[in-house]
Order: C-alpha cells, then sequence, then structure tokens
C-alpha cells in the first residue's frame, strides 16, 4: 500500500446522514447526542437482521462486547509508553504478549481478519489495494468502490452477532460500510477523519444509554492513531508516544463513562490493532527499474509489499530479475511459505515479495521517500506485532498469553456474545486459559 495512507479516508466516502452525524459533535452536547443517537437508529440503521436466535450460544450468554482497534499500535509501545488507561486494563485483565498479524500486515486485510476470522487469502481483502479478474473492478481501501459488498468474504462478527439476535454498532470498522452478506450493523458510521476521538467514544456511550430494546450488545470503534504518527515520525519520536497517549485518553474516557453507568464491572473490553510499525530510513531503499523497465510491469503495491505482474504474462522472466533485488524475498503466489497462508485467492497477484525489516522498494524517478516508518513486512517480525488486551466479566484478572495469531479473535468475540462463530480460520485455543 501506500505507507501514509494507511486507513485515511475522505470526506467524499462518506455516507452518513446530516442527522447521525450531529451525535458525534461535541461531549457538551452529550444528552442531546443521545437524543439524536435514538433518531440516527433510524437514520443510520442496517439492513433487517436475518432469522434471530441461530442455535444456542455456547453459555446462554447477553454480555455487551466493545471492541476497540488502534490502527498501528505496535506490541511494544505498551512497554515503552506510560499509557496510563491501557496499563490499568492490563492489570485487571489479561494482556498478549504478542498478537500475530496476517501477511500482509496491512490495516485492511488485518482489521477485516479480525472481524471475521479468516486470513486474508480466504476473506478477499488480500491487500488495501488489488484487482478482482472476476469483477473486472479494482479495491482501492480509500474509495467509494469499497464500499460494494462483493468485496467482503466471510461473516464479519457483527453480522455473526445480528443474525443471531445480538444488535451490533460500528463507529468505523474496516468492511462495516458495505452490506456484508446483505447485513448491515444496526447501528454504523462511515468512517470520517474529522470526528475527534472523543465524540467517538461519546457515540459508543450514547449507544449503551439506549433502551434496552434498541441497545446494541457488539460495540466496535475505530481510531486511526498511533499509526499516522508511527509514519510520519517513527515508531519511537514523540509524537508517536504522544499518539499512543492520545487512543490511551479515548480508552480512559470510556473506562470513565462505563464507571458512571456502573457498566465497567459488567461489560467485556477488547482492544486490537491491525499491526504494529518498523523504523525506516531514505538509506534503505532498493529500486524497481534497477531490474526492470516500469512500462514492461502492472505493480499494484510497492512497498514493503510488492505485487506485480509482467504486462506480457512473462512473470518467470520477471521473477528472475526481481530474484536480482537485494534485500527483498520474491516469491511465485504459488510459492509463498504455506506459514503465511497467502497465494491462492485470484485477487493476488501473480508475483508477491517482501523488504527485509526497515527497507523500501521505490522508483527512482518517484518521489523521495518521506516517511520514517512503515509496516507491511514479513508477520514474524516482532515490530509488526500489534496490541492486545481484553478485560471484562469473562477474563480473569492481571493474566498473559502467548502470541497468537490475530485470526482468533473472532472466535473469542463470538463466545463472549454467546453467538455461534462462522466457518472460519480461527480458534478459541490461545483463551482458554484466562477465560472464565
Ligand atoms: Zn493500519
Amino acid at each position: 500500500m501506500t505507507p501514509q495512507l494507511c486507513a485515511r479516508l475522505t470526506r467524499t466516502d462518506l455516507v452518513m446522514t446530516t442527522r447521525a452525524r450531529v451525535t458525534l459533535v461535541s461531549s457538551q452536547l452529550r444528552r442531546a447526542a443521545i437524543a439524536l443517537a435514538l433518531l440516527g437508529a433510524s437514520a443510520c440503521h442496517g439492513s433487517s437482521p436475518h432469522a434471530a436466535g441461530a442455535g444456542p450460544s455456547p453459555r446462554g450468554s447477553k454480555r455487551t462486547v466493545i471492541v476497540l482497534g488502534f490502527d498501528g499500535f505496535a506490541r511494544r509501545y505498551l512497554d515503552a509508553d506510560s499509557a496510563p488507561a491501557l496499563h490499568a486494563l492490563a492489570r485487571s485483565g489479561v494482556t498478549a504478549r504478542g498478537m500475530i498479524p496476517s501477511f500482509p500486515t496491512i490495516t485492511f486485510p488485518n482489521f477485516y481478519a479480525l472481524a471475521t476470522g479468516l486470513y486474508p487469502d480466504h476473506s478477499g481483502i488480500v491487500n488495501n489495494r488489488f484487482f478482482d479478474p472476476a469483477h473486472d473492478s479494482a479495491f482501492e481501501y480509500k474509495k467509494p468502490v469499497a464500499h460494494e459488498a462483493y468485496w467482503w468474504g466471510g461473516e464479519p462478527i457483527w453480522v455473526t452477532a445480528t443474525k443471531q439476535g445480538a444488535p451490533a454498532a460500528t463507529m468505523f470498522w474496516v468492511g462495516s460500510d458495505a452490506p456484508v452478506g446483505g447485513v448491515r450493523p444496526e447501528l454504523w458510521h462511515s468512517y470520517d477523519h474529522a470526528v475527534q476521538f472523543s465524540a467517538r467514544v461519546d457515540t459508543l456511550l450514547a449507544w449503551l444509554d439506549l433502551p434496552a430494546s434498541q441497545r446494541p450488545r457488539l460495540l466496535m470503534g475505530y481510531f486511526e492513531e498511533p499509526d499516522m504518527q508511527g509514519h510520519r515520525h517513527g515508531p519511537d519520536s514523540p509524537e508517536t508516544h504522544q499518539a499512543v497517549l492520545r487512543v490511551d485518553s479515548a480508552l480512559a474516557q470510556l473506562v470513565s463513562g462505563l464507571q458512571a453507568r456502573k457498566l465497567y464491572e459488567s461489560v467485556d473490553i477488547v482492544i486490537v490493532a491491525d499491526h504494529g510499525m518498523a523504523q525506516i530510513s531514505p538509506e534503505q531503499v532498493v529500486y524497481l527499474d534497477d531490474v526492470v523497465d516500469s512500462a514492461s510491469v502492472d505493480v499494484v503495491t510497492m512497498a514493503p509489499n510488492l505485487s506485480i505482474r509482467a504486462r506480457d504474462g512473462d512473470n518467470d522472466a520477471l521473477l528472475g530479475k526481481l530474484r536480482k533485488l537485494p534485500h527483498v524475498t520474491v516469491w511465485k503466489k504459488a510459492d509463498v511459505p504455506a506459514r503465511l497462508h497467502y497465494g491462492t485467492s485470484a485477487r493476488i497477484t501473480p508475483i508477491v515479495a517482501v523488504t527485509d525489516p526497515g527497507w523500501m522498494i521505490a522508483w527512482r524517478h518517484g518521489k523521495p521517500l518521506d516517511l520514517l516508518g512503515e509496516h507491511g513486512y514479513d508477520n514474524a517480525n516482532p515490530d509488526m506485532h500489534a496490541l492486545f488486551l481484553a478485560h471484562g466479566p469473562d477474563f480473569k484478572a492481571g493474566t498473559t498469553i502467548d502470541d497468537f495469531p490475530n485470526i482468533d479473535v473472532y472466535d473469542l468475540l463470538a463466545r463472549l456474545l454467546g453467538v455461534t462463530p462462522a466457518p472460519n480460520d480461527g480458534t478459541l485455543a490461545p483463551f482458554a486459559a484466562v477465560l472464565r
């Protein structure tokens, strides 16, 4: 993907109604926001749920589950930063040593892997940008075309919940702008970068103030930091530290709001990130035009994940040229290592490559590298490992679990909600010792 564009959509992408957007304006207007959220419930209503109560829940749970997604929150930030709200949550909840993102370690594939339990190769969201031969159409994550349902495979947790009678609400989440399988969350907002983090939390809390008959049991909120600052200034910069504190403040606001409502001890909170962040430098760039003519190839994504095909169809010849590049590992799609679970989707280019940690690929005639942080590297790289925290009545306090793949989060959310998960690539096993 183009690195600096990690999940930044524009106002032109919005489909949110004016009335619903008013619910996001300010915390000072909370009372009004609650009233308007009630109205917004109809303005932003999803399509009708499918048959409710499909199968018994594993535990008959009626738990409310809140999921926060912090873009680009590397696991190691938790150790390096003060982040008081996150550490307080960890002390009385569950922390993972690291959550391993799916390959490629890019935003859209991973937030959707978290939501569906499917590897990107299986969900269809194989990168932030890709081409679908069946639809003769290009997915572009920041354009309205991404709101079409046909891109999004599997069953995201908000659909699973809705179909089984647990209302869901999304305050921005990758995939929730599309009616996946014909189902939208009961309440949802299309991504708007301009909405302050505090207003996003206000909206989540306002949804909890809805009458019981309308109140969601699954609430999901997305925050685009610390990814943006991590890209611009590097993972270890003061600016990224400040961005960590911004999302920490959002969590503190949520916890405070839950405590005021006497809900803090009765809801489950799960905090996830899509990937980590690695330091990069202008000195660590390899140039594609040193081995191939730019007119001879189609490049779908560039760095650190190169998605490329030969225009003349001779991908074997292209493979040979690309293998001359230093600091780059190149595969035919069928030969991507099994551990990366990547390479069967028709949406993946015939050749994929990934750079060594800290290295980038560029065109010599392209614009100079103006970033200091990047992700997209091999998911075995600890810098790519993501934050996972969980807290609530279903979790044993003060516990730690080993590294686990992020496709396991979907089964966890289904378990907490008491709904039956759709078929997926994940398992509950990583959480067996810490669930009550
Ligand atoms: Zn991201």
